[in-house]
Parts: C-alpha cells; sequence; structure tokens
C-alpha cells in the first residue's frame, strides 16, 4: 500500500465552478495536497494519459470531453490513498455512485463524471509523472 494517488477535477467540473468545493470535500477526507495545477489537456495529451481505454468505443467522446477545457490536476497524500480516494469519489457512472460521494454530488453522466481518481499505486505514479516535475511537489 502507498499513500499516494493522483487525481484530475475534469472539464465539466471546472466549467460549473465546482472546483472550490471539490477540493473542500477532498481535503476535508483527510487527503493532503502534494502537488496542483489548473492547465488543459490538447486531444493528443488526453489520448495518451487514457491511452489504455484507446480501442473502447467511447474513446473518442473521452478524449474530446477531457480536452474541452481546464482541469486541475493534484498528486494527493493519505494512508490507502488509491482506495479510499476511489470511495470518496463513487462509481465511474453517478447513477450508481454512493450517496455523498463526488460523483454524486457534482456528476451528470457516466462521461462526464466530475473527477479522475488512479486505480492503482503503479498508475497513480504513472499519471503524478505525467502531469509533475520532482520541483513541483511539495
Ligand atoms: P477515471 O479513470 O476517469 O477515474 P474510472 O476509473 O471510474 O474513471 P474508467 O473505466 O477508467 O473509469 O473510464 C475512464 C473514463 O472514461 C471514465 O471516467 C469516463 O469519463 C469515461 N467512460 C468510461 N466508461 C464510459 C462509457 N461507457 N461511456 C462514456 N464514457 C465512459
Ligand atoms: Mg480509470
Amino acid at each position: 500500500m502507498s499513500n499516494r494517488t493522483f487525481t484530475m477535477i475534469k472539464p465539466d467540473a471546472t466549467k460549473k465552478g465546482d472546483t472550490g468545493a471539490i477540493l473542500d470535500q477532498i481535503i476535508k477526507a483527510g487527503f493532503a495536497v502534494k502537488a496542483m495545477k489548473w492547465t488543459k489537456l490538447t486531444q493528443e495529451q488526453a489520448g495518451l494519459f487514457y491511452d489504455i481505454h484507446r480501442e473502447r468505443p467511447f474513446f473518442g467522446e473521452l478524449v474530446d470531453f477531457m480536452s474541452s477545457g481546464p482541469i486541475v490536476a493534484a498528486i494527493l497524500e493519505k494512508d490507502n490513498a488509491v482506495e479510499d480516494f476511489r470511495t470518496l469519489i463513487g462509481a465511474t457512472n453517478p447513477a450508481q455512485a454512493a450517496e455523498g460521494t463526488i460523483r454524486k454530488r457534482f456528476a451528470a453522466s457516466i462521461g462526464e463524471n466530475a473527477v479522475h481518481g488512479s486505480d492503482s499505486d503503479e498508475n497513480a505514479a504513472i499519471e503524478g509523472n505525467f502531469f509533475f516535475s520532482a520541483l513541483e511537489r511539495f
């Protein structure tokens, strides 16, 4: 078990003005911010980030959506970070997400679901390295 995970607040949530409320819920749940940036992905960068889904039918829609507006990328620290953060955000489809989870509160659909959370320690490290240099982590 490692203690770091990676998240993005997705373009639907930044556009709706939910960035502050989502960060507040994350920090109140005990996650410490180790790195953070406000940025915007190109289609190519969004495709590389979600490369594992390249053959899935929703890949084009996912890339279009993830490059449609600004995102907030962050590395978060907490005991059992990956698993606890997935619990905090809830199921991929907000209709199936537990009450009080970030996706239940802020997401509109399975495609536009407000936040990303790493699914393993290995991917948390890969995803954090995709966005942040050693000089950007505190
Ligand atoms: P994320 O990786 O963004 O945290 P997740 O791990 O819950 O989400 P994945 O299966 O990794 O879910 O899917 C990645 C993203 O692709 C989802 O968050 C969603 O934005 C999009 N996606 C997944 N399934 C669908 C679908 N059936 N239709 C449209 N978009 C989808
Ligand atoms: Mg995933």
